[in-house]
Order: C-alpha cells, then sequence, then structure tokens
C-alpha cells in the first residue's frame, strides 16, 4: 500500500511560475481543454509593485497574446513599434553611419510589434488567470519539490500540498527551482555588465521608433512608451549602472542629458531607475522526465535586442503545438517523444539567438582599433544592403520558418 497522500488537485499540465511565459502558457492551455494548475510565489492580488520593465512584444509574441485573450486588455497603453534604428556613436571619417529598418522592410502589415510596460501585462494576465475555467490557481504557493510514478509526475508545495500532472513546465525564471530538482546544469558567464533602466518623458517626439546608440562604453536605447514617453536602457559596467540607478532624480537627470541630449533630445525622469546585471544562461536540456523548460528557466540572454521574453513566448507556442499534436494522435503529453520534439524545435532557435545577442554586443561595446572601423562598417552594412535589413526586420516580423502556429496567427 502506499503512502504517499493522495494529490489535491490531478491535472494534465502542472506549470511553475506564473510570470509572463507561465501565466500565458496557462491560460493558452486552459483554453484548449487542458486540465491546467498554476502555481505562483506571488501574491496576485496584492498591489502591483512598480515596474520600470518594458517588454519589446514583436508580431508574433503578440498573436500568442491574441490566443491567450489578453492583447485587446493590452491594447490601449501598448506603444506600436514601427521601426528600429541603430546609430554608431563613434565618430568616423565618413560620419555617423545609421541603420534603419521600419516596418515597411516587413511583408505583413501593421507594426514591428508593440512596447508594453511589464507590470500591466503581468495585470492583465493575472486577471485572464482568474477568470478562466479549467485553470486552477495556487497562490501565493511555492513549488518545493518533484517525484515521479509510471504516468505522472508529483509536485509537492512548501506547505505540503500536492499536485498530481502528466507534464510539468517549470516557468519559474533565471533560477529555476524546477530546473534545479530535475538536476539540470547550465552553461554561461556573466558579462561583468549591467542595464540601467528607467522611463523618461521627451521632448522631441519619437514617431514609434525604437533607437539604439552605440558608443564606446556600450549602447544606450530608447524604447518608444505611449505619451511620449520612453524606457531607456544604457548598459555599462558593473557598479557603474547601480550607482547612477541609486543617484537623486536630478542627478540621473543631469546625466543623461549631458550623455545623450544630443541624441534623444532633452529628457525628463518619471518613477524610480533600476539597473540589473547581464548574464548569459543556458540550460543544458530544456526537458527532463515529464518536465518541459519555458523561457528564463530554458535561458537568460543579453536583453540587446529585446528578445528574452520573445524567446519565452516561442516556448510556449511550441510546448502547446507539440502537446495538442500529441493529444491528437492519441499520445502522452508528458512522454519522452513529445518534450524532445519541444527541445529540437526550441533549443537551437534559443541558442543561436543567444549567441547572436552576445556577437553583437563583442562587436558593438569593444572599442579597440580593429573593432571601431568594423563597427561603423556593419551598421553601414546593415543600412545599405537591403538583403541583411530585411533579414533583420524578419526576426521581428511572424512569418520566419519554423514559427509555431499560434505565433503566426493560426489557429491550432
Ligand atoms: C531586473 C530585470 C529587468 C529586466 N528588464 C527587461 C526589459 O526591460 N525588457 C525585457 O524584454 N526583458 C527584461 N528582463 C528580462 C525579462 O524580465 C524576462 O525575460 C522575463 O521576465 C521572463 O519571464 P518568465 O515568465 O520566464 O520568468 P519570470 O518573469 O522570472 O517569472 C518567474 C515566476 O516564477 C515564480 N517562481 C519562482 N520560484 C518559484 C517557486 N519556487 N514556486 C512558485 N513560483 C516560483 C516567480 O514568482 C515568478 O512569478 C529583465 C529582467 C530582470 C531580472
Amino acid at each position: 500500500m502506499s503512502t504517499r497522500p493522495s494529490p489535491a488537485q490531478i491535472a494534465d499540465l502542472a506549470i511553475i511560475g506564473g510570470g509572463p511565459a507561465g501565466a500565458t502558457l496557462a491560460l493558452v492551455a486552459a483554453r484548449h481543454g487542458f486540465e491546467t494548475v498554476l502555481v505562483d510565489a506571488r501574491d496576485p492580488t496584492a498591489p502591483t509593485r512598480r515596474d520600470p520593465r518594458n517588454y519589446a512584444i514583436v508580431q508574433g509574441s503578440w498573436h500568442l497574446l491574441e490566443a491567450a485573450g489578453v492583447a485587446e486588455t493590452l491594447r490601449p497603453d501598448a506603444q506600436p513599434l514601427n521601426g528600429l534604428e541603430a546609430v554608431d556613436g563613434a565618430r568616423h571619417w565618413f560620419g555617423a553611419p545609421s541603420a534603419l529598418f521600419t516596418k515597411e522592410d516587413l511583408s505583413g502589415d501593421g507594426p514591428l510589434g508593440y512596447m508594453v510596460e511589464a507590470a500591466r501585462l503581468q495585470d492583465a494576465l493575472d486577471a485572464a488567470v482568474a477568470g478562466t475555467s479549467g485553470l486552477t490557481r495556487y497562490a501565493p504557493a511555492r513549488f518545493a519539490g518533484l517525484s515521479h510514478t509510471p504516468g505522472s509526475a508529483q509536485i509537492v508545495l512548501e506547505d505540503g500540498e500536492t499536485v498530481e500532472a502528466a507534464l510539468v513546465a517549470g516557468c519559474d525564471g533565471g533560477n529555476s527551482p524546477v530546473r534545479n530538482a530535475l538536476g539540470i546544469e547550465i552553461e554561461g558567464r556573466s558579462y561583468g555588465k549591467s542595464v540601467f533602466a528607467a522611463d523618461v518623458e521627451l521632448e522631441r517626439p519619437h514617431g514609434g521608433i525604437a533607437r539604439q546608440l552605440f558608443t564606446p562604453e556600450g549602447p544606450f536605447a530608447t524604447l518608444p512608451l505611449t505619451g511620449n514617453r520612453a524606457n531607456l536602457a544604457w548598459y555599462m559596467k558593473t557598479g557603474a549602472a547601480e550607482t547612477l540607478a541609486a543617484m537623486s532624480t536630478a542627478e540621473i537627470e543631469a546625466e543623461l542629458n549631458s550623455r545623450f541630449a544630443e541624441f534623444a533630445g532633452p529628457m525628463k525622469l518619471i518613477g524610480e531607475a533600476l539597473s540589473y546585471p547581464l548574464v548569459l544562461q543556458i540550460a543544458r536540456s530544456m526537458v527532463g522526465e515529464r518536465a518541459a523548460l519555458v523561457g528564463d528557466a530554458a535561458r537568460r540572454i543579453n536583453p540587446l535586442a529585446g528578445q528574452g521574453l520573445n524567446l519565452g513566448f516561442k516556448d510556449v507556442a511550441a510546448l502547446i503545438e507539440v502537446m495538442i499534436d500529441a493529444r491528437q494522435t492519441g499520445l502522452d503529453i508528458g512522454a519522452a517523444t513529445t518534450l524532445e520534439r519541444y527541445q529540437q524545435w526550441r533549443r537551437f532557435d534559443a541558442a543561436m539567438t543567444a549567441l547572436a545577442m552576445d556577437g553583437i554586443d563583442r562587436t558593438f561595446s569593444n572599442d579597440n582599433m580593429i573593432a571601431k572601423p568594423l563597427r561603423g562598417l556593419a551598421l553601414l552594412a546593415a543600412d545599405r544592403i537591403g538583403p541583411i535589413r530585411r533579414a533583420m526586420a524578419r526576426q521581428a516580423s511572424a512569418d520566419q520558418p519554423g514559427l509555431p502556429k499560434l505565433l503566426r496567427g493560426e489557429a491550432l
């Protein structure tokens, strides 16, 4: 006779972590008829702390938010992204080259994507989770451990509650307790750099263009927000970003305007600034026994091109598609073959994107004599050679080969 307590809940899918990746996965899974449990350490009823993070949500990811039923809620506060511009901040004999690609470089209609404030996205997802049938939320509640019996996985929460599911999705962020419980190791490195992030009011109209200035010390970006505001991301050595973020509003404004007013026009700080260290971290496997890693749990990358959460959303769409294919053919959604398909689909793309961001970072942040002219030429080439520019733009579009159906806006 088994001494294991009978589970409080039996589900198809148990998701650990209700951040943007986990909550979106939960909504789409429940809407496609999977009995779903979502466990999140946050208290979704607590007033949302102001969060200076902002996400560049590309078209494909926006389609996923439509499938999750939150896109319309977000639309009034989402800033359409009409173009991306890169400017070389180093001086060259041929001037200051820049590259611009816009929505006209894409084959489809509409903007390249939308800028969405992290707190708005989380609020919209939390509200939708509360109103979705077939979806049970345990929050605040913490994952404590995982075990297996033939045909299912058992989750134990810190309060002793248990959940049994065919498949566990670890959407529990960069430190992923699920990944640790599965014994999956990570590879990567620290960049020795941090991002200073803050919201500002601009005087110059941004026109929905995200602009990035590549300086010898590192890139500085203005990402457009509604109401002619912008989210700033300034990459610097670890220590410098933290020191700047801790300064007074007047000191931060003075520093920003003395360095970047020529590039961005005068800026006025709104709310608090924050800094966070850059790391490259890739899990050695995206799957374990009856478990899949999704979002930051699977990898954390340099946020240079705003791809972090978009990669997480690709994971969500791919996992749902393999689950639905398995169900339609009568297979087990948590079987090793189902999970291997997910891993094969996602791991290469995610690793290549992480390494591409790493390469851009190395090219543009290094001010040695060789890299400097190359940096200018790279930007010139990107501007002048149409196919390269279109390839850059396609990254932002929903018509890339191999993209999961939900990111193309197709039904499953
Ligand atoms: C400080 C900071 C600033 C950033 N700024 C930007 C930005 O401006 N733009 C951008 O594109 N990206 C930014 N990023 C990256 C971006 O936030 C992530 O890519 C994104 O949040 C990943 O979403 P996720 O759902 O995978 O993980 P997370 O957002 O990390 O969510 C993980 C969830 O798991 C839950 N959890 C953790 N442990 C447990 C447990 N034991 N039990 C239950 N639940 C648990 C947490 O409560 C959380 O809700 C930033 C990251 C950081 C750290």
